[in-house]
């Protein structure tokens, strides 16, 4: 490998399953992974840019990862898209920045930080 592939924490940050049925996902080659997080670390990006692509023609506001199973298959799994523009979003966006300014105050660090808002906003 000529170079390490970005961290799915950066590059899938706040993604969401738009549809929790889409787990377990099973492939062909009898793997199958339980949940998104799973999905994306035992999973290897697609060749290319193009493992997150929009997918608002099949479903409004969605987006797509793909992914290539150890075994080489790819497999897509539909996300709510992050960069919603809407009020929503933004708000969200807002406060997410907010509670990492008062974590970072309370003296977590910024990984710390995004991790504990993370798996806060998974329970949501
Ligand atoms: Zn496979």
């Amino acid at each position: 490998m000529s170079h390490l592939p970005p961290s799915h924490s950066n590059r899938y940050h706040g993604l969401t399953v738009i549809d929790e049925s889409d787990f377990p996902q099973a492939c062909a080659c009898s793997r199958s992974y339980a949940n998104l997080e799973q999905f994306l670390t035992g999973t290897t990006p697609v060749e290319g840019d193009t493992d997150l692509s929009d997918t608002s023609h099949f479903r409004e506001k969605s987006i797509g990862v793909w992914r290539n199973c150890q075994c080489g298959s790819t497999m897509l799994v539909v996300c709510k898209d992050r960069r919603d523009s809407s009020e929503n979003g933004q708000s969200y966006r807002r406060r997410f920045g907010k509670a990492m300014t008062m974590l970072k105050a309370a003296g977590f660090s910024a990984d710390e930080a995004r991790a504990k808002l993370l798996a806060l906003d998974s329970k949501s």
